[in-house]
């Protein structure tokens, strides 16, 4: 069996020290969560927030706006919010409906608000390696855990698969940042397999349940598995409504194959939270200084 990148166990050693921080800022760090509709998979990462900002002491204020909202309605709002000083950091919830543009509606956020790390400033930093952007959380999840387990990035053979603008690009640009060499696959790539099976270590973010098989792995190969998907295939028995969560990679299939992987859930996942709260923490601590 691999080894496993705990990412429970990760986020629980950042909750700590986040929570000495919280206190010896004596500032309660205010997260808004702005949130379109009603979506079940949104609802469920938003209590994730909310239960993490708890255990370390954060706020979180949750606006929550119908799906039919106008684009300027939101923007207005997002304007009050960079202007209010007890409000210290700013996420739009994704996905959004198709009649609103999320890069927009991001960009109206103030960078030094921006924990998402989505704003075209931020994202320049990123591309610039400099450290006074917010690199985006689930970017940041990911390079966390992999330093976590002191899994060497510079000079290896890295390979980013998908290529969206909230996982894939930044978190390429992150590797390359640390030195590594960075391919990226997407879904015009020709031969998939070829590209995995060259690669010392695989980040995926595709959306796709259980669809890096054992076919695209080999022995040696770290395995970072961003996919969160809800599947019906895999339970005990078909319960109408009831999904399970998986990755994008056949863990099962793959598990004693590779000799790093991170499960899902408990890995990627887990780190994103804590990654956002960096983030927010940071942010605080910036403006209030
Ligand atoms: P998107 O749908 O925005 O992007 C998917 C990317 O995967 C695209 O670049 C697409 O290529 C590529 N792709 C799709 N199918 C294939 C394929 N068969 N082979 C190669 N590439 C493919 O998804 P996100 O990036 O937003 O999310 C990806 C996954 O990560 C989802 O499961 C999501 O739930 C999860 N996620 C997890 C987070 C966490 O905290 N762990 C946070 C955010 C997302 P193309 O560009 O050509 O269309």
């Amino acid at each position: 069996m691999a080894l496993l990148l705990d990412g429970k166990k990760v986020r629980d050693a950042i909750s700590k020290e986040l929570q000495k921080e919280i206190e010896e800022l004596g500032v309660k760090p205010c997260l808004v969560i702005l949130q379109v509709g009603d979506l079940e998979e949104s609802n469920a990462y938003i209590s994730q927030k909310q239960k993490f900002a708890e255990l370390v002491g954060a706020a979180v204020i949750h606006k929550r706006y119908e799906k039919d909202v106008s684009q300027d309605f939101i923007i207005a709002d997002v304007e009050n919010l960079n202007a209010d000083e007890g409000v210290h950091g700013i996420i739009l919830q994704l996905p959004i409906p198709a009649h609103l543009n999320a890069g927009k509606i991001i960009d109206h956020i103030a960078p030094a608000k921006d924990v998402d790390g989505l704003t075209a400033t931020n994202l320049k930093l990123l591309a610039q390696n400099n450290a006074e952007g917010f690199v985006p959380a689930t970017t940041k999840g990911v390079l966390a855990l992999l330093d976590a387990y002191k899994i060497e990035l510079a000079g290896k053979k890295v390979l980013m698969v998908g290529r969206s603008m909230l996982v894939g690009k930044p978190t390429a640009l992150a590797l390359l940042n640390k030195n590594a060499s960075v391919t990226v696959a997407h879904s015009k790539t020709a031969d998939l397999k070829k590209e995995t099976l060259a690669a010392d270590i695989i980040v995926v973010a595709i959306g796709k349940p259980r669809y890096i098989t054992s076919e695209y792995v080999r022995s040696g190969q770290v395995i970072v598995d961003v996919g969160i998907n809800l599947d019906t295939v895999g339970l005990k028995e078909e319960i109408p409504g009831k999904r399970k969560l998986v990755g994008d990679v056949d863990f099962d299939a793959v598990k004693d194959i590779v000799s790093a992987i991170s499960p899902v859930p408990g890995g990627v996942g887990a780190m994103t939270v804590a990654s956002l709260f960096e983030n927010l923490v940071e942010a605080c601590k910036r403006q209030v200084k």
